[in-house]
């Protein structure tokens, strides 16, 4: 990060705690929300909904959390343990937990007395599809379509506000052959476009790849970016900073297919496919490029939204 970017990130933030959008809560990338943030937050996924709701997506919603074990299976703690978190708590007996007082007490650290649980956080919104349809067993012609919203955790504190630690994702999930998925992504490139357009957001679409991990890592994003397999929707967000990506078109081939034994009617591996829109992400850039104040935004961006 440049030292200007890094002065914008600041005075972005500083000007959205101000204005009380974001409330601070002493870890960078952990805020709370004002009702007026909600409000758009709220507005945005309706806009959404409108945008997906004609293919009869079906709906899940999952808490905050997957199990441990799923995390592992689905490839995450792999390809990025720097960004996975876990849930630890105490198991311990009455001894331990009078050692536990005395240590807090002398104000000593106190985190050896954890334990992991079978708990992870959600990296992403998707993560509980996957599973939830193989449980099913094999899928019928049309393959599985899944509209889904959770709060998501990435272990990347940073002062950019766009790159919070806990923030939603509405996605999208496509479930079914190579054509079903590839027919999907079009479509919501086509989409997600639009509905920005229409937002009054400037935006641009642009192969992309995920941050995985380390040296082995460097190459399974070069293979990414080849095969076309992510792209994101841009929006400058933070003057002087880089663009924030918005939304993003992920094509898994059959990686979650294999890693849940997932099956298309014929019995081939599923393919499968997701669009995550960042409501935080494009609520900021809302913020950004309309104002503070909702009644001074375009009459446009308010018709879309509903305002
Ligand atoms: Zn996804």
């Amino acid at each position: 990060m440049t030292d200007n970017a890094s002065a914008a990130y600041e005075a972005f933030r500083d000007e959205l705690l101000a204005q009380g959008l974001l409330i601070s809560m002493g870890v960078d990338g952990l805020y709370g929300r004002s009702g007026a943030f909600e409000h758009v937050v709220e507005r945005l996924n309706e806009a959404i909904a409108a945008v997906g709701d004609p293919d009869r997506p079906e709906i899940m919603r999952f808490p905050p959390g997957i199990g441990r074990l799923q995390l592992e299976k689905s490839g995450y703690v792999r390809n990025f343990p720097n960004l996975a978190g876990t849930v630890a708590s105490f198991a311990g007996s009455d001894h331990d937990h009078a050692v536990l007082l005395h240590t807090l007490s002398k104000g000593e650290s106190w985190t050896n007395t954890q334990q992991l649980t079978e708990v992870a956080l959600t990296p992403a919104a998707c993560y509980g599809v996957y599973p939830a349809i193989a449980s099913r067993g094999r899928l019928g012609t049309d393959g599985a379509l899944i509209d889904v919203y959770t709060w998501c955790f990435r272990h990347e504190p940073s002062i950019d506000p766009a790159r919070m630690q806990m923030f939603r994702q509405r996605e999208h999930v496509r479930i079914g052959t190579h054509g079903q998925v590839s027919a999907f992504r079009a479509l919501w490139l086509d989409r997600a476009r639009g509905l920005v357009d229409a937002l009054g957001l400037p935006a641009a679409i642009e192969v992309a790849n995920d941050p995985f991990f380390g040296r082995v890592g460097k190459l399974l994003a070069a293979s990414q970016r080849e095969g076309n397999l992510k792209f994101e929707l841009l929006v400058p967000i933070v003057a002087g900073g880089p663009r924030t990506a918005c939304v993003s078109f992920n094509d898994h081939q059959d990686v979650f297919g294999r890693a849940w034994a997932i099956e298309t009617e014929t019995g081939e591996t599923a393919h499968t496919a997701c669009v995550g829109f960042g409501v935080e992400r494009l609520t900021l850039a809302l913020f950004r490029h309309h104002g503070f104040a909702l009644e001074s935004w375009p009459g446009s961006v308010r018709h879309v939204l509903g305002l």
